[in-house]
């Protein structure tokens, strides 16, 4: 397989506007979802002053509910395009379907592929063709070989910037949103040379638990981390509840600062 160690033995590096990942330990982090153009400039705005480089923010949600907030759509793609240039920042947004992913990729610097999608294989082969980096997150009910064979659909159409993404896994556990699976890291370093980042956000839907595993994360090896972060968690229209607020994102940054 293209994905794996034994094919190609040094880590794969992908360079976005000069941020090496794969090399240094990134943070990526904004709202689970664009709500409105002050929303995100207030977001950005701070996150740019906290050095972080790449921001993410969801223009098209794939909500477990249909009567949920369901993302602002093109308009979120230019609001995320236009407050990223503003900022210098590295933008990443999702696509959640084969007829919205050229318009991801025309206005995002990375294209995510979410969880739900992780098995999408037509979506897979189409975001193959691009030459944009990805960021696929791995599939609630999947293995870890199922999760790098998805990330070999995208590399044999091509497209070898593909970061993987850890944010957790079904299991009988329910205080957790998800159970993060932090043995998949170090597992995908041994069998993989693509980045892998995680997502302790998702991984347990708590914000307290987010630093804990973010520093779990980073010192088994991960490349990053991509965390939601929101001025106002309870007034978030999706995901508040694993938000980190201002303070507890400043909080995070004190604690990891010693794996980045
Ligand atoms: C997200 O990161 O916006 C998201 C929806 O996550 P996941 O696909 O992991 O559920
Ligand atoms: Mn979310």
């Amino acid at each position: 397989h293209l994905v794996s160690r034994d094919y190609q033995e040094e880590d794969t590096v992908i360079d976005i506007n000069g941020v090496k990942i794969g090399k240094e330990k990134v943070i990526i982090a904004g709202p689970c979802a664009i709500e409105s153009e002050e929303q995100l400039e207030r977001i950005a705005c701070f996150l740019k002053e906290q050095g972080v480089k790449i921001l993410r923010g969801g223009a098209y949600k794939p909500r477990t509910s249909p009567y949920s907030f369901q993302g602002l759509k093109e308009e979120g793609l230019i609001l995320l395009q236009r407050i990223g240039k503003k900022y210098n920042m590295i933008t990443i947004t999702e696509a959640v379907s084969l007829h919205t992913l050229d318009k991801v990729a025309q206005y995002s610097d990375i294209i995510q592929i979410g969880a739900r999608n992780m098995a999408n294989y037509e979506l897979l082969k189409a975001v193959g063709k691009y030459q944009k980096p990805v960021l696929l997150k791995r599939g609630m009910a999947s293995t870890i070989e199922e999760f790098l064979t998805a990330a070999e659909y995208i590399v044999s159409e091509g497209n070898k910037k593909v970061i993987l993404c850890e944010r957790g896994i079904r299991t009988f556990e329910t205080y957790t949103r998800n159970t993060l699976d932090l043995s998949a890291v170090a597992s995908i370093k041994k069998l993989s040379h693509l980045p892998i980042i995680v997502d302790p956000s998702h991984g347990t839907g708590k914000w307290f638990l987010v630093t804990p595993m973010a520093k779990g994360a980073l010192a088994c090896g991960a490349d990053g981390i991509m965390v939601e972060v929101h001025h106002d968690p309870l007034k978030a229209l999706s995901d508040g509840e694993q938000s980190l607020n201002f303070t507890n994102f400043k909080n995070l940054k004190e604690e990891i600062a010693i794996f980045m």
